[in-house]
């Protein structure tokens, strides 16, 4: 789905109302679409389309329908791409980007911190198939750039990386790969709306959905967006990775999640609006505390080019207690004062969080983790929605020192 470019000095997050599209029979959010597959009053648009989009026609679902076209269009708004495919979750969008640039004997350059799920995809699986991986840290730009081989596709890398938070110099990124006739692919899942990341120069944006996106913990979804002859090629129906390998959304979903977008922004706000405020007084308590807000954090000056500073800076934060048990006890106590849930996943209305050297980046090696600050005491935070800061803080307090003090 084609996207209007936004008026000059707009950004995405001003123009998510924009994004609506009424029902085929006036309803104010668009008719769910209930068909596996699609009739043709003309046999000729049929053959058409299996060599390409034909304008108002649908194939098959397991290639798309209106409700994920519909979804798919508001997402490349959004990023302010030309086109986007949504997928049944993050890894799928993550895994047929990967397979669509990259053949037996091509290589990845990727940041040495990003998700679990895609750190084991680079690390494990890919050289099954003959694709290397390389991981550097993304933060150091000479490092990128004498990672690059003539055999290199795609330099890979996370918005705000998972789980510490750092957020690398895009358009640096960008003239490295393209320097070197690779693309530069971004999982912008913990900062949608935050970065635009097309605009630092990034060749595909993808998304786990089931994140902030949505915000409700109901579904696992995904998005890639890109140029629209990417878009097609993923679909190709005789060799698009997407299409092949068959990650569908399912219509129902995809039509729930849309619904989602339009709280986006006024989500963000409130978890960011959050976050900053327990990140301040940890950091005066003396917490080692990590926040793209904090006047410490590393990575300030390219928040600041990169970053919509309307929306403050996310609801993502961790804290290092140091050791393993002390999180633990911190963890349980603060599920025990309903605070939030000890979980994975992140962008829900509560508050989750989860020990990422022993969960969600448990697939990275444990001398990698040491190496990037990543320890056994480091607990991840999605902030949520909670509306008396207050009552949330003394709880947090109490639980803190609880933890602290080892009484259980
Ligand atoms: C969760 C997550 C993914 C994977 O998405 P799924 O929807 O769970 O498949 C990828 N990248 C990041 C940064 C994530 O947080």
């Amino acid at each position: 789905m084609r996207s209007p470019t936004g008026p000059e000095g707009s950004h995405p997050a001003s123009q998510i109302e924009d994004y609506l599209v009424f029902g085929e029979f006036g309803e104010v959010n668009p008719s769910v679409s209930d068909g596996s597959t699609f009739t043709f009053l003309d046999p000729e648009k049929l053959k058409a389309i299996f060599h390409g989009p034909v304008p108002g026609c649908h194939l098959y679902s397991r290639l798309d329908s209106p409700s994920t076209q519909v979804l798919a269009g508001a997402l490349a708004l959004m990023e302010e791409m030309p086109a986007a495919h949504v997928t049944a979750s993050g890894m799928a969008a993550i895994a047929c980007t990967l397979f669509n640039f990259c053949t037996q004997g091509t290589n990845i350059v990727s940041d040495r911190l990003v998700y679990g799920g895609t750190y084991a995809l680079l690390k494990n699986f890919l050289p099954r198939l003959g694709i290397s991986t390389h991981f550097v840290d993304f933060t150091d730009p000479d490092q990128v750039q004498q990672a690059l081989t003539p055999k290199t596709r795609v330099l890979y890398c996370e918005s705000l990386s998972n789980p510490l938070l750092r957020a690398p110099d895009l358009s640096r990124m960008a003239e490295i790969a393209h320097s070197r006739g690779a693309r530069l692919v971004v999982d912008n899942t913990f900062a949608p709306l935050l970065f635009t990341p097309r605009r630092q120069g990034a060749d595909v944006v993808i998304h786990s959905l089931t994140k902030f996106i949505n915000g409700m913990s109901d579904c696992v979804a995904g998005v890639i967006t890109a140029d629209e002859s990417v878009i097609r090629e993923l679909s190709d129906a005789s060799n698009g990775a997407s299409m092949l390998l068959g990650p569908t959304l399912d219509s129902a979903r995809a039509a729930s999640i849309y619904k989602n977008l339009h709280t986006l922004p006024v989500r963000l706000l409130q978890h960011g609006k959050n976050a900053q405020a327990l990140a301040e007084r940890l950091a005066t308590m003396g917490i080692r505390v990590s926040y793209p807000g904090l006047p410490d954090y590393p990575d300030r000056a390219v928040w600041k080019r990169q970053a919509d500073s309307r929306l403050g800076h996310g609801g993502m934060m961790t804290i290092d207690l140091g050791e393993e048990n002390r999180a633990q006890r911190f963890m349980l106590a603060l599920q025990a004062r309903r605070v939030g849930l000890l979980a994975v996943s992140l962008g829900y209305y509560r508050t989750l969080f989860s020990p990422p050297g022993s969960s969600t980046s448990s697939e990275i090696p444990e001398e990698e983790r040491a190496a990037t600050g990543l320890g056994p005491g480091l607990v991840r935070f999605s902030v949520g929605l909670d509306f008396d800061l207050e009552r949330t803080w003394t709880r947090f307090e109490a639980s803190l020192r609880e933890a602290r003090e080892g009484v259980s």
